[in-house]
């Protein structure tokens, strides 16, 4: 059998919308599930919409998601090149053949004159369709259009016979081609419409499957006869289900973040968008939900993918984005969240020492648990990289009577110790929890004078992580700072 290709077919006139993201992720999905190919081809016909800007944010953000393509614009391959700007001799030659064998002919109809027959069919309920007008010119009608002055497009000679699209998802799907009309695979101007440039790409790239949206189910019924025509095999289509809002409306900037980019920038991890936005399309057969790429490459089929249309949750996004948060590895994590902490100003712009890294590292194993995205951390790591300040609901515990008491004990400990690591750190916790257990002073009576001792906040990680994160000299200043602030209150009240 020949190896699976499949192909992501962006339009380079935007960034990458998360639902264009998700059928770039079955094509990659499957291609690995199979070990093909996955390629990726720029469909820049429209030139006035499209940019190179786009592309190659688009590019980004795919690589971003870890969708590497073995054939690309930028990698080249066997067939390319990969953007269709620079195939148009290729269609050209195409649509000539198909004008030679008669299973396209010139149309000289104006837009005018199609808009105004459009109308007339719409007034009289019927569906748009070219009528077939010019399918049938002799040469000397040929020869007068032109004469007119008017410029010929191509047309598809539509054969009339049953169209049956065999999609893996749908099963077999039915159209009459009464309903298509002869369309357009050369425009007037001489670049090659959509369904041309498609089709030859498609059938010259030996695409095996095409993967794509719901929306291009009346374009595959199109697209079936030309492959014939044309001579290639047909693919195997799967058209997967609309991502809609929580309204129910297609999915859109009003419904929030619709790009990858915007994703990536907020914090979310590539494996968690790739995880939900694999969830959302297809069931895996377990109950399992959270999955690593190669997991979810490993456990994808495609006739699994999903008919109906699924509904964007960013609550269960959040969610998995927290669980890939507990799971990836601490530095990778923490390289990724320098960038909001120098955003906050709670680090130095420049680049960190290896010692400092190291503290960025404890921080951020401490605090990982709490974030449901990465930009969240400024919030947790504040306490740990700005000056020690007891927060106002944090003095409410210093005033309580225990509180010199636990917090002399507490700076005694940390002296008496050299750096504490969490291990360390638990020690002394317990040590404090058997020394003050006889004076029945427990659980937060205890333990919160001794967070507010070391953070300056009622909220936080646990104490071991804490008095692991804290060098010695700093909690021996923190310790002391509060000691002397219990002390002003204590003498005030
Ligand atoms: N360029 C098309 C789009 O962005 C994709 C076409 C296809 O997948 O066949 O919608």
């Amino acid at each position: 059998m020949n190896k699976v290709r499949v192909r992501f077919a962006p339009s380079p006139t935007g960034r990458l919308h998360i639902g264009t993201a998700r059928t770039a992720l079955l094509n990659w999905l499957f291609a690995r599930k199979e070990r093909g190919f996955f390629i990726v081809r720029i469909e820049d016909t429209d030139r006035s919409r499209s940019t190179i800007e786009y592309e190659e944010s688009i590019l980004e953000d795919l690589a971003w998601m870890g969708l590497n393509w073995d054939e690309g614009p930028d990698i080249g391959g066997d067939y390319g090149p990969y953007r269709q700007s620079e195939r148009f001799e290729l269609y050209q030659m195409r649509a000539d053949e198909l004008l030679r064998s008669g299973q396209a002919y010139r149309c000289y109809c104006t837009p005018e004159e199609l808009e105004e027959r459009r109308k007339k069919r719409l007034a009289i309920g019927l569906m748009p369709k070219y009528e077939g007008t010019c399918r049938n010119l002799t040469a000397d009608q040929e020869a007068e259009c032109l004469a007119q002055g008017r410029k010929p497009a191509v047309r598809f000679r539509v054969p009339d016979e049953k169209i049956i699209v065999q999609d893996l998802v749908r099963g077999e799907i039915e159209f009459s081609s009464d309903v298509i009309g002869d369309f357009i695979i050369m425009r007037s101007d001489g670049s090659p419409s959509f369904h041309l440039a498609v089709v030859v790409d498609d059938g010259e790239m030996g695409i095996t499957h095409v993967i794509r949206g719901e929306d291009h189910i009346t374009n595959t019924a199109k697209h079936v006869p030309l492959f014939q025509a044309l001579g290639y095999p047909i693919p195997k289509f799967a058209h997967n289900a609309m991502i809609l809002g929580p309204d129910g409306g297609k999915l859109s900037k009003r419904h929030g973040a619709t790009s990858v980019g915007e994703y990536r920038e907020k914090g979310y991890l590539p494996e968690a968008i790739d995880n939900y936005l694999a969830l959302l399309s297809w069931a895996p057969e377990d109950t399992r939900e959270v999955f690593s790429p190669e997991e979810l490459a490993a456990a994808f089929e495609v006739e699994r993918i999903s008919k109906s249309p699924a509904i964007f949750d960013v609550n269960k996004l959040n969610w998995l984005n927290g669980q890939h948060i507990r799971s990836a590895g601490l530095e990778r994590l923490t390289n990724l969240c320098i960038p909001y902490l120098k955003d906050a100003g709670l680090i130095p712009q420049a680049e960190p020492s290896q010692e400092e890294f190291a503290h960025l590292v404890k921080i951020v194993e401490a605090v990982r648990g709490n974030l449901t995205v990465l930009s969240e951390i400024p919030e947790y790591a504040r306490i740990f990289l700005s000056k020690y300040e007891i927060q106002p609901e944090a003095v409410e515990w210093l005033k309580k009577t225990q509180a010199p008491e636990v917090l002399s004990a507490l700076l005694e400990q940390i002296r008496n110790h050299g750096e504490l690591d969490f291990e360390g750190g638990r020690e002394l916790v317990n040590g404090l929890r058997d020394m003050f257990k006889p004076l029945k002073i427990t659980g937060k009576d205890l333990f919160m004078p001794v967070r507010v001792g070391l953070t300056g906040a009622v909220k936080g990680p646990e104490l071991p992580f804490v008095l692991n994160i804290l060098d010695k000299d700093e909690a021996i200043r923190r310790v002391e700072a509060a000691i002397s602030k219990s002390k002003t209150m204590s003498a005030h009240s």
